[in-house]
């Protein structure tokens, strides 16, 4: 007798990087996990979903986002983003410090559809508005913020600090970085460090970071603290802090994604770990919009499909060392189906340049914990 199954997800090519996938192949759900992947044709299900001609990923992971709505300009809300644009996981990058971050997990975190994980900001009040948010000292504080950490750890990540010049007042970035660092010593979580917007060369803010800590908008296009060299070459020192296991991240954004930084830094070997929105509500309605228009960015600068794909799914997985981000038999049941459409589509960055590409990725359906959340029927 066949196998009855909750969900299956018929006939799609199937990329799952963790686990060596790229196939034409079925995915059956059962009780909220990955039941089985294969030919399934045999087998009965509740629900099927139609994906010949698709392609079939684990869950999507957007390692950068900002989820307090309604407490800071920058929130957006992640139940009316995520099932459209086949995000299961979110992770939101410090728009809550360590005094709101009780709040932020009872009214974004815990009644959310997607699954929320967070970095807890360095600044007490996190990030309620563009700028200033370490101008007063007292909001900058190492042990409160690891104690909030260790109060929540379900779901917690690690510390969050942005580093642009200005973000406390005349304090030099590079103890402010210190003190981040000694937040998340005293936690023992990772550090996600925003580099775009300042002063201080970007060598001087690799050497303290650890295994596992993470700098977002690796492809920004400033002046100062980019991964380029005066001749657009990747510098060493950068080259060395990957070598650790520093984790390099796009956070897309508003002002820190150039489609020039990009290309050369790929072409000198240097691609992403992980390929982030940082989505906001100041981006939502362009140029950011979401993670698979960040995603489209990378298939037209020539990124491999399969390595787009792992930079959404197992990469941003293992940086917050949860598991998700494959379909393993027994593995949580995120699944995203996707459209490669064709077309003309304008693509544009954080510095005001537009190109226009002939394929876009654009979700077809999304799976969570083993059920149909969202698919599109146009
Ligand atoms: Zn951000």
């Amino acid at each position: 007798m066949s196998e009855t199954y909750d969900l299956i997800v018929k006939g799609g090519r199937v990329i799952d990087p963790r686990n060596g996938l790229d196939d034409v192949l079925d995915v059956a759900f059962k009780d909220g996990r990955v039941a089985k992947v294969g030919d399934l044709a045999d087998a009965s299900a509740a629900e099927s979903v139609e994906a010949t001609g698709k392609l079939v990923t684990p869950g999507l992971i957007d390692l950068h986002t900002h989820l307090f709505k309604d407490f800071s300009i920058f929130g957006i809300d992640v139940d009316d983003l995520s099932p459209r644009t086949g995000v299961t996981t979110s992770v939101d990058t410090g728009t809550a410090g360590w005094i709101n971050y009780g709040g932020f997990r009872k009214v974004i975190m815990e009644p959310a559809e997607t699954r929320v994980l967070a970095y807890v900001n360095l600044s007490g009040v996190g990030l309620p508005y563009r700028r200033g948010e370490m101008v007063y000292e007292g909001y900058v504080q190492a042990g409160e913020c690891a104690n909030a950490i260790q109060q929540f750890p379900e779901g917690t990540i690690g510390v969050k600090v942005r580093l642009y010049r200005g973000v406390g007042g005349d304090a030099d970035l590079r103890d402010l970085l210190e003190i981040a660092i000694e937040a998340a010593r005293r936690c023992e979580k990772p550090l996600m460090v925003h580099i775009s917007g300042s002063d201080v060369p970007l060598p001087e803010l690799l050497a303290p970071l650890r295994p596992q800590d993470v700098i977002t908008h690796c492809y920004h296009g400033d002046e100062i603290a980019g991964i380029l060299d005066a001749s657009g070459k990747v510098l060493p020192e950068v080259r060395d802090a990957r070598d650790r296991g520093i984790i390099f991240d796009i956070g897309h954004g508003v002002g820190s994604f150039s489609f020039d930084v990009g290309r050369k830094a790929m072409d000198d070997g240097f691609p992403p770990d992980t390929i982030s929105s940082d989505i906001h509500g100041l981006g939502i309605n362009g140029p950011t919009y979401d993670l698979p228009t960040t995603m489209s960015k990378f298939l037209h600068l020539g990124m491999p499909l399969e390595d787009i794909i792992e930079r959404v799914t197992d990469a941003p997985a293992r940086a917050v060392e949860w598991d998700l981000g494959h379909l393993g038999e027994g593995a949580v049941g995120d699944l995203t189906v996707l459209d490669i459409e064709d077309g003309a589509f304008g693509l544009t960055d954080a510095e005001e340049v537009t190109l226009v590409a002939d394929k876009r990725f654009a979700c077809a359906a999304t799976v969570k914990d083993g059920k149909l959340w969202y698919r599109n029927d146009k």
